[in-house]
């Protein structure tokens, strides 16, 4: 459902994705870990157009994202193009960024009434459906900051969720959260992940977590995939030397 193809991005002269293929099928859970820097956060950044590749092409469910095909040649494309591709993606980060001074269930109909055009009401039922899927129906009154941490992300991943996307990106959703609250979140993501449909890419540092997701783990190194494998393949029996270093320190 997405492809990467030859894709190099540099910020500066700093190569930071170098001739980067990858390939995510439908339904897949693609877990993509590594060193810090290694570039990560940027191959999912691209898929949300918040980052333009150097060069190379994305391809997502039938579409090039960054390019349109007219006459059988690749041209750059518009907004209205990226749009529409793009929303086929939704996003969760690291930081949640609620909106502050809206109830938790204006956080999450904000986006299908104004993008996608959708009635309040229509809006509103197809909310709770998702704040019940994360398991905070009871919360729509409430604001952000009446929330723990582990709860606004919660909030977020039903913010992405309702715009009903065929990819869903996870970019270390846990990172910024006390530990105690980590587990809630993970949960709630390995629930959707066994819904089955939903094709997941998640950048993580929760290996136990990875191994239990994933149907594939990339393993990235200065801006190439170094390996790419099952998780037992990756996380037990790597051949890279390189990879055994890395998982040493979360033994
Ligand atoms: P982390 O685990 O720390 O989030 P990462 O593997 O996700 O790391 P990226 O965030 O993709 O790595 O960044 C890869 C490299 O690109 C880093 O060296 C970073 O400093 C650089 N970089 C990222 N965004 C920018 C930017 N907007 N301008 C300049 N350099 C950037």
């Amino acid at each position: 459902i997405v492809r990467y193809n030859d894709i190099t991005k540099k910020f500066g002269d700093t190569v930071v994705l170098n001739n980067l293929n990858l390939e995510v099928g439908r339904g897949e859970k693609l877990s993509i870990i590594g060193a810090s820097g290694s570039g990560k956060t940027t191959i999912i950044r691209m898929l949300m157009t918040l980052e333009k590749p150097t060069s190379g092409t994305i391809w997502v469910d039938g579409d090039y994202l960054w390019h349109k095909e007219v006459g059988g040649k690749l041209v750059p494309a518009d907004e209205k193009h990226m749009r529409n591709v793009r929303g086929k993606i939704g996003m969760v980060f690291q930081q949640f960024n609620l909106f502050p001074h809206m109830t938790i269930l204006r956080n999450v109909t904000e986006a299908p009434i104004r993008v996608q055009g959708l009635s309040r009401e229509e809006a509103e039922e197809r909310a709770v459906t998702m704040l019940e899927k994360v398991g905070l129906a009871e919360k729509v009154d409430q604001y952000p900051s009446q929330l723990s941490g582990g709860q606004q992300q919660r909030v977020a991943i039903a913010r992405a969720l309702v715009m009903q996307p065929k990819v869903m990106l996870f970019d270390e959703v846990t990172s910024a959260l006390d530990p105690e609250l980590v587990g809630e979140v993970l949960e709630v993501i390995k629930d959707l992940a066994r819904e089955g449909d939903m094709t997941m890419i998640l950048i993580t540092h929760e290996m136990d977590f990875a191994r239990d997701i994933s149907d594939r783990i990339v393993f990235l190194d200065e801006g190439r995939i170094l390996e790419q494998g099952s998780p037992d393949k990756i996380l037990e029996n790597p051949d890279s030397p390189r990879i055994r270093q890395f998982l040493s320190r979360f033994i």
